[in-house]
Formats: structure tokens, C-alpha cells, sequence
């Protein structure tokens, strides 16, 4: 079967808003420069701000089309769920439908309902939606016109409600706002859907029961003593993600397996030599348990990080030290660095990627073709430069695993045995040099990890020394609360080697250790003092910033400030 194409879905719904009276309008470019609140469009609805504050007139009442959004910093940030699950992107297209003072709910959720169960006949009974349930902070009553409108739909157990987090809409903390309703959708077998209803998963991370539209009803606006009042005018506003649409057309069961990702993973598996096998989703705390695992992660976030990085450059944004420009730096150095350490490319690799890119794009974002060459010159720049320091950070980080490894293989017992499983007996020099050849061994393991040194086959003296080999490293990582990569090192990586906190959180947790995330924070706070008192500021890749307010601040980028309690999450 060959799978429905992008192009075509993307226009079916482009058409379907056409027919309804609406505009079509272009994406806007990522980095809005009017928009100090964001260092990225992050919804369709950012580029339409002034028209819902009332700053503006909107040209068009009803507008339709598919805006690139980022969501990599700040209130939404996904980053670390890219190529583990299934389901979010760094950049991704979100559709969107809009009235500007227009029509209202009637219509958005017949409009909704038709498109997704006729244009693309998506099963009925798989589709759940919701609605606001009401806040009594906020005085405010459940939305039963949403609900009561659904139900000519759709039957009663599909229709749900659902809290202020994921029901309720507000631009910021003051403007406007007002409550929206979801639409999920069920893609497991229907043995699974048997064991256990699909209601029942909706909004609760399932790789498989995912959320794919949102359509908000601006009614209040918030004032600044947190008090609604109602708008003059209503407003629709809605947000559907294209690669979630295209996995559910399609029928399979991750957004990379949909004809948005399978030319990129193809192309970055041929140009690798690696297959990719198309493995289930793990959570961001997972070992890959396989090495096709690992392998197919780190297509996966390549696949994507590209998307994120060459429609940045191409919409103006060039990587640097500063803001939005270090978050791409950022972002391209964490695909260097899958691409480095899981794929073996020790040589500029993600700029190849742009033409495949460039052109399974070009109908709708013709910019990064119009502008494909100078893209992938600053991509291939930035990844030599990248190289080169990961190469130095990598024999450090390797050094410093590998002693404490040394530490723990010298406290654990070892329990060998022989191939019937009878316990050996050995003398201490025995011990000794078995404890010797597992050191060897994990040495020339980590170092094929990343890729440092040359990896020295070391002789295995015993029978049975794998499986202590295998022992050591499991009491390794159960100890990993013992064995951290102190503040300091932390820092110094980043500051010196352009080691990013979360490449070295990542390698370190490939190994079952830790990083003291408080220690690089009071390491960063010093060097930050450090550079205000000296005046100084963009030394390093922590960089000092002028903020809008005219006050020193640190931008630590998204995961140091957010990591920890994302990956909290998944314990
Ligand atoms: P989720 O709960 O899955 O993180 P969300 O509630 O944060 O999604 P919205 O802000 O409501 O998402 O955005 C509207 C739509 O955009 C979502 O229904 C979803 O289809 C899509 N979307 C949101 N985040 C992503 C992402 N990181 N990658 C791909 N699509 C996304
Ligand atoms: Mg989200
Ligand atoms: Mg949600
Ligand atoms: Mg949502």
C-alpha cells in the first residue's frame, strides 16, 4: 500500500476552507521581528495576535492555512520528546481555520466534524473529543453549547470533559481567551481497543491515542486583575498538526512513518548505511534497549531536528550565540551529535539532507529551495566547527566515565562461573586481571560509543568474563546516584567545548550516571557575576544577554531550565 501523500492531504484541507468561504493565506516566517514575547511562532494563531487584540483589522473574516510552528522554548517545549515518541515535532506544519469576528462554534465544529469523517474518512468511532468543563476560580460555567453541539455528532461516550490546562485557551496573562474543545484520535488495533476504551487514554500521553485538533473559541478577555469580560467580537481559532493528520489518514502509527518523514529517514538511512527498522516509541528516560533502537532514535530526531534547523536559516534566523539564533545552534549541534555518536558520521553530515528537504517542500514553502545552497553552506559550517569540539569533549566525558568506572569495577564483587554456571574459583591476580580485561572491555565499549579512540579489542582472559562484564555494568548503572558528572566538568564543557548541558546529561545517561545539574547552575550564576562585573558579555556558549527590560539576564536555553522536570516526568 503506498501511503497517502502530503501534498494532497495538505490541500484537501486547504480546499475544504476554500469551499467554506475562506482566504488562503501563506505561512508567516518563523521569527516574528514585531513579536518580542516569542523567539518562535509557536501556533497558527501568532502571527494573527493583532487582529484578536483588536490592534488591527483583519482583511479577510475566515481565513485557512498551514503555518510552520516551533516548539522548542518557553511554554511549549517538546524538544525532548522528539524521536522517542511518536507524535511531537520540533517543527511542524499546524493547520488552521479562522474567523476573525465571524462565525462561531456552530459552524467551526460542523466544519471540523465533515472534514475529518468525510474528506478523510476517518473512522467515527475512533474519534473522541472534549470540552470545558468549567473553572469555579474563574466563575466560569461548563461550555455545554460545545458539548450539546457535539452530540448531534457524535454519541455520548466520545464526548468529554476536560480541564483549564487542556480546555481552556488563554494568549497570555492578560488578552484574549475563552474555552476550546479537542479532538483525539484512537489508533490502536482493535484488540487493544477491546481491552481497554480509548476514552479512557485521551490526553494521557498514549503513543497511539493522540490529540489532533484544537479549535478555540475566543469569547473573554482577561483583564489585568485577572477578572473576563466578554469580547466585543468572537473569534475561531483553530490548530490542527498536519504530521498527526497524515499519520491518522495514513494508518500507521507514528507521525515518521507518514510520506512527511519516510524520504528524509530513507535518505539519512542510505547515506548512513543503516537500516532503519521502524521500532516502537520509548520514553525520553529509556535506554534504548536495542542498538536498532538507537539507531532508529537517532534517525528519528535527525529526520526532524533538519526540518527545525533549515527552515530557520531560510526564514532568516542564522545560528549564533544569542536567543533564538543559539536555540537552532543548539538544536543543530543535538542532531550532530546523534548523528556523531548512533550513526557513525564523524564527517559534516545534515547538510546533504537540505536538498531532499528542499524539494518535497517546494510546492508549499518554496523558501528553503529558493535559498538551498546557502542553507546548506551554513549548516556544513556549523557542523565542521561542532565536530571538532565534540571530538575534544567526547575524549573528556570518556576519560571521566572511564574512571569512574574504574572505581566501581574495583568495590564489586564478581561472581564468575564456568559454562556449566558452577562458581569459579579464582586467586587474587585471576581477579585481578578479569576485573583488567572488563575495564578493557567497557573502555573499548564507551570509546565505540564516541567514537574517541581506536577501539582496542581487549583479550578475554575468562570464559565467563562477559557475563561480569554485563554484571559490572548493570551494578554500574544501579549506582548511578554514586557516580555523577560533577557541576564543575559540566560547566566546563560547555563553556569550553561547547558541550551543551543536555549532550552531556545525554551521554551521561547512556552510561546510568548523572549530571549535578544544581552544581553547572551555581558554576553558570558564578561565570555569569563573573562577566557582569567585568562588563564583558558573549564569551562563551553561555551566553550573556541583554534582556528587553535593560536587565542582565542568562538565556540557559530551554532544557536547563526545563529537562529536569520533563524527565521527572517519565520516572
Ligand atoms: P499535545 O497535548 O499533544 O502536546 P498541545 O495541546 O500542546 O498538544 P495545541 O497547543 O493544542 O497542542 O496545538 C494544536 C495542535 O497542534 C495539536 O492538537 C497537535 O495536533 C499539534 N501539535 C502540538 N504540538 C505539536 C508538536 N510538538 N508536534 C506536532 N504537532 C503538534
Ligand atoms: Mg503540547
Ligand atoms: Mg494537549
Ligand atoms: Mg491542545
Amino acid at each position: 500500500m503506498s501511503l497517502p501523500k502530503a501534498s494532497h492531504v495538505r490541500q484537501q484541507f486547504l480546499d475544504f476552507f476554500a469551499s467554506k468561504g475562506h482566504h488562503i493565506v501563506p505561512s508567516a516566517p518563523l521569527v516574528l521581528k514585531d513579536d518580542p514575547t516569542l523567539l518562535f511562532v509557536n501556533s497558527g494563531m501568532a502571527p494573527f495576535k493583532d487582529y484578536f487584540l483588536g490592534n488591527k483589522p483583519a482583511p479577510y473574516k475566515r481565513v485557512a492555512d498551514t503555518q510552520k510552528c516551533l516548539r522548542v522554548s518557553g511554554k511549549h517545549n517538546d524538544l525532548e520528546e522528539v524521536g522517542y515518541d511518536t507524535y511531537h515535532q520540533t517543527l511542524f506544519e499546524m493547520l488552521g481555520n479562522w474567523s476573525f469576528g465571524d462565525y462561531f462554534k456552530t459552524e467551526a465544529i460542523a466544519w471540523a466534524w465533515e472534514l475529518l469523517t468525510e474528506v478523510y474518512k476517518l473512522p467515527k468511532d475512533r474519534l473522541y473529543v472534549t470540552y470545558f468543563q468549567g473553572d469555579e476560580g474563574d466563575k466560569l460555567a461548563a461550555d455545554t453549547e460545545t458539548q450539546n453541539l457535539w452530540r448531534q455528532y457524535t454519541t455520548e461516550d466520545r464526548i468529554l470533559p476536560g480541564n483549564k490546562k487542556d480546555n481552556f485557551w488563554e494568549m497570555g496573562d492578560t488578552g484574549p481567551c475563552g474555552p476550546c474543545t479537542e479532538i483525539h484520535i484512537d489508533l490502536r488495533s482493535d484488540e487493544e481497543v477491546a481491552q481497554k476504551p480509548g476514552r479512557e487514554l485521551v490526553n494521557a500521553d498514549h503513543p497511539q491515542v493522540v490529540e489532533i485538533w484544537n479549535n478555540v473559541f475566543m469569547e473573554f478577555q482577561r483583564l489585568a486583575d485577572k477578572s473576563l469580560i466578554k469580547l466585543p467580537a468572537q473569534h475561531v481559532d483553530t490548530g490542527m498538526g498536519f504530521e498527526r493528520l497524515m499519520m491518522a489518514v495514513s494508518g500507521v502509527k507514528s507521525n515518521y512513518d507518514t510520506d512527511v518523514f519516510q524520504p528524509l529517514i530513507q535518505f539519512i538511512a542510505k547515506e548512513a548505511g543503516i537500516e532503519y527498522h521502524g521500532t516502537a516509541p520509548a520514553t525520553v528516560n529509556d535506554q534504548p534497549a536495542t542498538e536498532n533502537e538507537k539507531t532508529d532514535i537517532a534517525i528519528r530526531v535527525i529526520a526532524d531536528h533538519i526540518r527545525a534547523i533549515s527552515f530557520t536559516i531560510a526564514d532568516g534566523q542564522l545560528p549564533s550565540n544569542v536567543k533564538a539564533g543559539y536555540v537552532i545552534r543548539r538544536i543543530l549541534r543535538r542532531a550532530v551529535r546523534y548523528a556523531f555518536s548512533s550513526l557513525n558520521q564523524k564527517q559534516p553530515f545534515l547538510y546533504k539532507l537540505v536538498p531532499v528537504l528542499a524539494d518535497q517542500m517546494a510546492s508549499i514553502f518554496p523558501e528553503l529551495k529558493a535559498q538551498q545552497q546557502f542553507v546548506q553552506r551554513v549548516i556544513e559550517e556549523e557542523e565542521i566547527s561542532f565536530l571538532k569540539t565534540l571530538e575534544k569533549g567526547s575524549q573528556r566525558i570518556h576519560s571521566l566515565i572511564l574512571n569512574m568506572f574504574k572505581e566501581h569495577v574495583s568495590r564489586v564483587t564478581l561472581h564468575p562461573k564456568d559454562s556449566e554456571g558452577k562458581a569459579m574459583s579464582f586467586t587474587p591476580k585471576e581477579i585481578k586481571e578479569l576485573k583488567e580485561a572488563i575495564i578493557d572491555q567497557y573502555d573499548s565499549d564507551l570509546a565505540k560509543n564516541l567514537h574517541v579512540a581506536a577501539t582496542s579489542s581487549a583479550p578475554v582472559n575468562f570464559q565467563q568474563a562477559m557475563s561480569d562484564y554485563h554484571f559490572a555494568i548493570g551494578t554500574f548503572k544501579n549506582h548511578s546516584a554514586d557516580y555523577k558528572i560533577d557541576g564543575k566538568t559540566a560547566f566546563e564543557l560547555s563553556d569550553t567545548f561547547g558541550f551543551p548541558l543536555d549532550l552531556t546529561a545525554l551521554i551521561a545517561r547512556e552510561n546510568g550516571l548523572t549530571v549535578d545539574e544544581a552544581g553547572f547552575q551555581k558554576e553558570l550564576e558564578a561565570q555569569k557575576n563573573r562577566s557582569r562585573n567585568a562588563q564583558e558579555s558573549e564569551q562563551s556558549d553561555w551566553v550573556v544577554v541583554n534582556s528587553d527590560n535593560g536587565e542582565l539576564s542568562v538565556f540557559v536555553g530551554y532544557d536547563v531550565e526545563e529537562a529536569p522536570a520533563r524527565l521527572l516526568r517519565y520516572r
